[in-house]
């Protein structure tokens, strides 16, 4: 945790993002590390815990980070929570709860209401566009003998 605190610091003074870190670590060892890094890719899914998940699974050779311990220098936002539950590590620590995120102006209560409405009622409407092709390759999914379950 220490670490991923510090990340969170260097990474905001070197311009990179907000004021968060990650560190994953597995068997004692740290596989992957990342800092808010929204601001210099220009990404806004550069998440520290996005950054993270993705350097410690390629340091893996693995989609998932099975057996893995995930530290952040703030509980989750909405996104992140969704890519931790997709990469599955064992456990996750956080310092700073999305109450103080929010105190700092970063606030990601209103996606959590979001979830909530019916799309249309959504602040980014969702509409859905429902071609018959669409179903095509989910049911050549369900009928794949050879595919890779996850
Ligand atoms: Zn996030």
């Amino acid at each position: 945790m220490e670490k991923a605190i510090a990340l969170s610091k260097t990474g905001m003074e070197a311009g990179k993002g907000g004021p968060f870190g990650c560190v994953i670590v597995k068997d004692g060892e740290i596989i992957g590390e990342g800092s808010n890094s929204v601001l210099d890719q220009l990404d806004p899914t550069a998440h520290a815990e996005v950054v993270a998940i993705r350097a410690a699974c390629r340091h893996l050779q693995s989609f998932q980070l099975e057996g893995c311990t995930l530290y952040t220098s703030c509980e989750p936002c909405p996104m992140c929570l969704g890519a931790i539950y997709w990469a599955r590590p064992e456990a996750v620590y956080y310092a700073n709860t999305k109450a103080d995120a929010a105190a700092i102006g970063f606030d990601d209560q209103f996606i959590y209401e979001e979830l909530d409405k019916p799309h249309e009622g959504r602040k980014i409407p969702f509409k859905r566009l429902a071609l018959p092709q669409a179903g095509e390759a989910f049911r050549a999914w369900a009928e794949k003998e050879d595919k890779k379950v996850y």
